[in-house]
């Protein structure tokens, strides 16, 4: 089975003579292990992050070696008990095409209760994100405004729309296309949006949330983190969930000048890592998957098909070309 190899670590946005794909030997599973074949490959934002030596939550890519990422797959051999030929798992060695692994590394998905691919996406990792960055990191209270950057993406676009269920009195996004932004308000039912390529993101937040927000949940950065810092009102909530615009940066970026506000506006702020609050998992299934079911709460994804197109599909993400979870599928 083929499987891409980190060969160089990028300077910059990455190239695709940092990487190759590869063919790998499949192996049969030893004891307490089992075979999978791999059907849909998750591509995330963090994955940038791996590429480089720096240290951080998670550890970087080894470079000529296969890479890792979530993906679900198909059983087809099993030496633990656990886990029959058929069986569909969640597990982490994507980037590849077969993988043999522990056992205990698998998590058993159903397909009958949800689309396969969603399992990395609105009812998965992104999704668990959105929950508890808005619900417990940000403190989320019925009656908040809240603005959500990276808004049309996995993570932002289940943001929005939790807020708007639980009673926000004011959902506002932001995305880097305008068909993005049309999506935001025609099927998310977010009241406002804008494309922050437009414009200033000051001038675009103060026109779309006149009466200032109350959470940011800042799946961005930069321009955007000093902007909603000049919107926030007394006492709001900053969830730090991702800095994406500044990924590819190889210098220091500038923090935000306006962070004196902080004082006197007493908001707080907040990393989150979701490997934090997968105690929130079950809670968030069980609360989100009816509102997915009754179609309250929307979901795209953009699929990308084959494992040749594992990187591009990860480039692609890092341009923006994704609307909701990007998914590489290899085929059933
Ligand atoms: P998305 O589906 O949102 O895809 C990434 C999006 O980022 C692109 O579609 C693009 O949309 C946007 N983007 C790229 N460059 C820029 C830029 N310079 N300025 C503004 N937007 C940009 O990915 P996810 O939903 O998976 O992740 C969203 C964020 O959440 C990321 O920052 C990620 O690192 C973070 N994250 C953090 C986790 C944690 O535990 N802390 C867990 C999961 C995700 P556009 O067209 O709008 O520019």
């Amino acid at each position: 089975g083929r499987a891409w190899h980190l060969t160089a670590r990028p300077q910059g946005w990455p190239t695709t003579d940092d990487f190759a794909l590869r063919e790998e030997p499949v192996r049969a599973p030893a004891e307490g292990q089992i075979l999978v074949r791999n059907i849909h490959l998750s591509v995330d934002p963090y994955m940038r992050g791996r590429m480089s030596s720096a240290k951080s939550y998670a550890d970087p890519y080894k470079l000529n070696e296969p890479m890792t990422g979530g993906a679900i797959g198909v059983v087809l051999a099993s030496e633990d008990p656990a886990f029959a030929p058929g069986d569909h798992v969640l597990h982490d060695l994507g980037w590849r095409e077969y993988a043999t692994l522990r056992a205990k590394y698998a998590t058993k998905v159903d397909p009958e209760a949800a689309p396969l691919s969603t399992y990395l996406g609105v009812l998965g990792m992104p999704g668990l994100t959105a929950y508890a960055g808005l619900l417990r990191v940000a403190g989320f209270q019925p009656g908040d405004a809240v603005f959500v950057s990276g808004a049309a993406g996995a993570v932002g676009s289940e943001v929005g729309q939790i807020a708007r269920l639980k009673g926000a009195s004011r959902v506002i996004g932001s995305a880097g296309s305008d068909e993005k932004v049309k999506v935001l308000t025609d099927e998310y039912g977010f009241d406002a949006a804008f494309n922050y390529k437009h414009g200033p993101v000051a001038e675009q937040l103060r026109e779309a949330a006149p009466s200032g927000i109350d959470v940011y949940f800042d799946n961005v950065g930069g321009e955007h983190l000093e902007a909603a810092i000049d919107a926030m009102n007394l006492h709001g909530r900053i969830a730090v969930c991702g800095m994406i615009s500044q990924y590819n940066a190889t210098e220091p970026t500038p923090a935000p000048r306006n962070l004196a506000q902080i004082i006197a506006k007493r908001f707080r702020m907040e990393g989150l890592l979701v490997m934090d609050h997968f105690d929130l998992q079950q809670q968030f299934v069980d609360e989100v998957a009816p509102w997915i079911r009754s179609g309250e709460l929307k979901y795209r994804e953009t699929v990308v098909e084959g494992i040749d197109n594992n990187l591009e599909a990860f480039l692609g993400l890092l341009r923006g070309e994704n609307v909701g979870k990007m998914i590489v599928t290899l085929g059933d």
